[in-house]
């Protein structure tokens, strides 16, 4: 008996069930190879090919997040060009885009659109930003309801593997209630009166410094694009000749469907708690242990504070998803007493503020203040005794630069040890020059007084000789 497409597909998810029942919660593995029954029903063939519907995000007036010279609706045109064009390199599949131009499209039409050529999942391509600029990273929304939740939530597990193996940060795969209770999306909301599985990818933050290396180019946008694309049909299980890729034998992650709504979180991290390890008054760095743990959405980021909450650290990466207690060092600057506090923030941007931890003022000298004294030695060299240096042995604030009483002791030393033996022999010759030129003087002096008199003597006679005449 032939299997049609689908029914292979179906094949794959009960093996990947029974995987998932039976071992480890993850049952994602590459036995393409090993996977006998794909080997000899291949993906991707004759019959029903796989219906992707691609929808770049926004369009028309519709700009979705505009920053600098980023505009979400043609970053999404963009990536959803990349990702059609890649998928139509795999067998069996059939890749249509909500919109090709700049269209403004509502969302339940796009959602339509989708039900109207049978979407086997519809990807919904955005990018994002925050209002204060400060969050970064990946996310992908999933609707909190049923079939919907689990085919959502395995496709964007896939999805979000990628994205960090790319080198972007993962804020998670979520889901978010409006009032009423259904998703707050409506992209995802519509989806699920449709009944087309969908997923909200959230590729980066387009505002933050972080993710920009990811975006800031027309390739990397077409990067997007693949990444998507092989996300798609490695969830699918597709094979493309042309790119000589088989993941016909891919094992998805299985998700349980739920029978209730998956609720996010909206509570605030459990704990958050900090206890200093190490002051290093040498350089003001100061070791900070922070536990902190929430157990529903858990730990994205954190940010700390010296000065008792008054500002704050840009966001951290909680850099290991698997541990509740990290360490990280912090720089403190000197002559201010350290109040530490931490902010630990969950996987919906909710934190919780640590308890506070006093140390004692540190003395250190920054960098800033060694080269400015580098700077001022220097100078004192060539000024000589014209600076004053303070004799106290403390510091003050000159012109925000603060210059300690170390330049005193060294001021004097090296740099004037040549200028003084040059002016002992400058003086020296100064001398013995005056010298020469009293000498000089007294002695023409003397010699003046003698013909002087002479002269006198001769006028005198000459004068009685007039006289006598
Ligand atoms: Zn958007």
């Amino acid at each position: 008996m032939k299997f049609g497409f689908h029914g292979k597909r179906y094949l794959a998810a009960i093996l990947g069930a029974a995987l998932f029942l039976s071992g480890p919660a993850c049952g994602i593995s590459h036995a393409a190879e090993t996977d006998a029954a794909a080997q000899k029903m291949p993906y991707g063939a004759e019959d029903t090919p796989v219906v992707i519907v691609i929808d770049p995000g926004h369009g028309g007036e519709n700009l979705g997040a505009e920053y600098e010279d980023y505009t979400e609706k043609d970053m999404t045109l963009a990536v959803a060009e990349a990702m059609k064009e890649e998928l139509e390199k795999y067998e069996g599949v059939t890749v249509y885009l909500t919109r090709t131009g700049d269209e403004d499209l509502s969302l339940d039409e796009r959602c339509a659109y989708a039900e109207s050529v049978d979407a086997d999942f519809l990807f919904c391509l955005h990018f994002n930003m925050s209002e204060q600029h400060t969050l970064f990273g990946a996310e992908c929304w999933v609707s909190a309801f049923g079939e919907n939740y689990s085919k959502g939530y395995g496709f964007a597990s896939i999805e979000i593997g990628m994205l960090q193996e790319m080198g972007l940060f993962s804020r998670g795969i979520k889901t978010r209630l409006n009032d009423k209770g259904t998703d707050y999306y409506g992209i995802l909301r519509h989806s699920v009166e449709r009944s087309v599985p969908c997923v909200l990818i959230e590729h980066c933050h387009l505002d933050q410094a972080h993710d920009q290396p990811f975006y800031d180019h027309d390739e990397k946008l077409r990067a997007f694009g693949i990444l998507d694309a092989t996300a798609a049909a490695k969830y699918f299980g597709l094979r493309s000749e042309t790119l000589g890729v088989d993941y016909s034998g891919w094992l998805k992650e299985e998700v349980a469907v739920p029978t209730t709504a998956v609720s996010p979180d909206r509570s605030e991290p459990d704990v958050c708690i900090i206890d200093v390890t190490e002051q290093n008054t040498e350089n003001g760095e100061i070791t900070v242990e922070l536990s902190a743990a929430d157990y529903d959405s858990g730990m994205l980021y954190y940010t700390y504070s010296y000065d008792n909450g008054a500002h704050f650290s840009e966001l951290q990466p909680w850099p290991d998803a698997s541990s509740d207690t990290i360490r990280f060092v912090m720089q403190v600057p000197p002559r201010v007493l350290p109040q530490i506090v931490v902010n630990a923030y969950n996987g919906y941007d909710l934190y919780t503020a640590s308890n506070m931890v006093s140390l004692p003022s540190m003395d250190y000298k920054t960098e800033e203040e060694l080269a400015a004294m580098e700077a001022v030695e220097s100078l004192s060299g060539d000024v000589a005794d014209g600076e004053t240096f303070l004799p106290d042995g403390g510091a003050t604030v000159q012109d925000g630069i603060t210059v300690h009483d170390v330049t005193a002791e060294t001021a004097g030393e090296p740099a004037d040890g040549q200028p003084s033996l040059t002016g002992f022999l400058t003086v020296s010759l100064l001398c013995v020059l005056l010298l020469a030129a009293m000498v000089l003087s007294l002695t023409l002096i003397l010699g003046g007084r003698k013909r002087r008199r002479r002269r006198r003597k001769k006028s005198v006679r000459r004068g009685r000789q007039d006289f006598d005449r």
